[in-house]
């Protein structure tokens, strides 16, 4: 009887693969069901013939699809597995919901014919940059573009024009956005353009839902698909085109899981497999991302100008130094006032929720803390006065407000700082005060959006709605204001603490105060009239937030460098964070200290630690990390072993190229 051996990659396992015998004729890419310990699994054949020998070998059960993952895929799957020190068993984890991995029947439908609608005339900068793309497109060959354009320059005109023109040639394009509750003016703006031909994978599709949408992506049906990271896995027939918009959002990195991927190189990685054209677009772009760009690894087009030659708006700077300890300041206000009464709109951008930070007794120095994690506890409050919330930002502990002091027992308790929740309260009393002409208006006059006003799916849309009609006049709230929202009748923009991410002990923080100062601040003036923005600080020298000011990104981007040449921080070289978690406090320490041990006798590592994590507890589990340093040639899948060392009590989180180092 025929008999040949495969290699099959089985979801959720902590190795590549396993080898099994078959009488079956199977291929690369076939979904069988094989079995594990004693279970029926399901795997994805990795190696048909493999030449691997081992006792005990056992027989795949059945096949279930042929040909269910295309080849350049799973390559690229095993690139990641590899790359970011993970197991191709856990890479299909994420690549696969569960739910996809049953036997499904597909049933082929035509796919949409294109068709495309007017579309306006590129300007000089926009038809230059699409003219460089498509002749890479053209040429099937692999070109990473790094698409830096300021705020309003009309980077989206650049995507849906190079998508056209593919459209039109029967290609595919894929378009990975940050958060698709946060950009649905993106989606907005393809479906306008594209109608029928776009689709959008969301979070909130039911696990059914998500399946048949994975098969009819994958049988063709669609022309556009839109999503958010994980969509970078799903394989697409005739990819011609991927782009990667808000290319420095920190939302395309996993932060839960392993592998501990960034979609955005995954991306790149993608275009290399299957020959075709990368696009990654941003007004401030990762520090790494301009230098590629600058070393010729991608290609730079840069759009310096506004659309229209519209300016760029005015940005003054509050030093709070001088200012009485007022939220709002005296300038901010009255800027406040002038364009409520010019029945303009204004985005207020704090990135804290809540009504206030901490909840302090000045008689004895008590702060109330999370009996978890040890860090301060945030004051929500509520419409009644007994649901009233002190909550945990880390690991959402939530508990009832005292109002007598649990340390001195006085009724002392005062709440310090603002979030949003209180800034909503100053600006309804402005509103209240102007006694604006009720035609013009429409209630709420201010919107608050933060993870509390938009916790389900589509409540964020209906908020940028009812900005969007005009009756509202002020819309307030966390990093969810500053991303790639277009509203012409902005021509205020209030930064209310420009310091809050400047204070996170991580090397990374300079550069994500200007990426989001700068976002912020391009909402203003996007329409016929300029806009002007305010941003209070106590630190008005500090380079960040200069040059955020001066909206100079090559300026920051020099003395950056500068920086991180100085400190052999990346692009200068590779880190890789290892994380040791476990509820024995002593126990995490010790498996740390082995950790160290072991990776210290490794040659060309640097290896520093292992330190208390800047959340050190989390929900009663202890967190400690060790850095690794390498040079950027450094052949770090050596360290693959890593993934599977066992560890006593405690788990332990690799995370190539981290974002965050505390
Ligand atoms: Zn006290
Ligand atoms: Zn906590």
């Amino acid at each position: 009887m025929f008999k040949m051996k495969v290699d099959v990659a089985i979801p959720n396992t902590k190795l590549d693969f396993f080898t099994y015998n078959t009488g079956i004729d199977l291929q690369v890419g076939d979904l069988v069901l094989v079995p594990l310990r004693n279970k029926l699994k399901y795997g994805v054949v990795l190696k048909a013939n493999s030449q691997r020998d081992i006792t005990g070998m056992k027989d795949v059960k059945e096949l279930i699809e042929s040909k269910f993952i295309p080849t350049n895929i799973l390559r690229l799957y095993e690139w990641m597995a590899d790359y970011y020190l993970s197991s191709l068993g856990e890479v299909l984890r994420l690549a696969l919901p569960s739910k996809i991995l049953k036997k499904y029947e597909y049933t082929q439908r035509p796919s949409i014919p294109p068709r495309i609608t007017e579309s306006p005339l590129p300007t000089y900068p926009q038809s230059n940059a699409i003219k460089r793309i498509l002749t890479a497109v053209k040429h099937d060959s692999f070109e990473t573009f790094l698409l830096y354009g300021i705020t309003g320059s009309g980077k989206t005109e650049v995507y849906l024009k190079c998508v056209e023109d593919v459209i039109e040639k029967g290609g595919r394009a894929l378009a990975l956005v940050p958060e698709i509750s946060m950009t649905p003016l993106l989606f907005k703006k393809f479906q306008e353009r594209f109608d029928k031909q776009v689709v959008t994978i969301h979070s909130s599709l039911t696990d059914k839902e998500r399946r048949k949408l994975w098969y009819a992506i994958k049988e063709g049906e669609y022309r556009v698909i839109i999503g958010p990271r994980s969509t970078v896995f799903i394989p697409v027939p005739g990819l011609k085109l991927i782009i990667v918009d808000e290319e420095h959002d920190h939302s395309y990195k996993e932060h839960e899981r392993m592998p501990r991927y960034n979609a955005r190189d995954v991306a790149v990685m993608r275009g290399k497999f299957e020959n075709c054209v990368v696009i990654l677009g941003s007004a401030t772009p990762q520090i790494e991302s301009y230098h590629n760009a600058g070393i010729g690894k991608y290609q730079l087009l840069t759009l310096k100008e506004r659309i229209d030659r519209k300016p760029m708006p005015e940005i003054e700077m509050v030093d709070l130094k001088k200012e009485s300890k007022k939220f709002i300041s005296p300038q901010l206000e009255t800027k406040i006032e002038e364009v409520l009464n010019k029945n303009e709109q204004t985005i207020i951008f704090l990135n804290r929720r809540g009504f206030a930070p901490n909840l302090i007794c000045p008689h004895c120095g008590f702060i109330a803390k999370c009996p978890y994690c040890h860090l301060p506890v945030v004051y929500h409050r509520a419409e009644r006065k007994e649901t009233a919330l002190l909550s945990c930002h880390t690991c959402n502990y939530k508990s009832r407000v005292m109002s007598i002091c649990p340390k001195c027992r006085r009724r002392t308790l005062l709440y310090r700082g603002a979030g949003t929740q209180r800034i909503e309260d100053m600006l309804n009393r402005i509103v209240e005060r102007l006694r604006l002409h009720p035609e013009q208006i429409s209630e709420p006059v201010v919107l608050r959006l933060d993870r509390d006003t938009a916790k389900r799916r589509g409540e964020a849309e209906k908020i940028f709605e009812m900005f969007e009609d005009g009756g509202a006049k002020v819309l307030l709230g966390t990093q969810l204001v500053t991303k790639g929202l277009d509203f012409p009748e902005v021509t205020l923009v209030g930064i209310v603490n420009a310091d809050v991410i400047l204070n996170l002990p991580d090397f990374r923080s300079s550069e994500r105060t200007f990426q989001i100062l700068t976002q912020v601040a391009g909402r203003a003036g996007r329409g016929a009239k300029p806009g002007k923005v305010l941003m209070q600080t106590y630190h008005p020298e500090q380079y960040s937030i200069l040059y955020s000011q001066l909206q100079d990104y090559p300026q920051f981007y020099a003395r950056e460098m500068k920086l991180r040449k100085d400190l052999q921080f990346p692009p200068f070289s590779k880190l890789i964070l290892l994380r040791v978690k476990g509820e024995n406090e002593a126990i995490v320490w010790n498996e740390a200290k082995k950790i160290f041990d072991i990776v210290k006798k490794r040659r060309n590592i640097r290896v520093f630690g292992p330190n208390r994590s800047f959340y050190y507890k989390v929900r009663k589990i202890y967190r400690v990390f060790i850095l690794l340093k390498t040079a950027k040639d450094f052949q770090h899948r050596r360290l693959k072993f890593l993934n599977s060392l066992r560890l006593k009590n405690c788990t332990l989180d690799i995370d190539v190229d981290p974002l965050e180092v505390f």
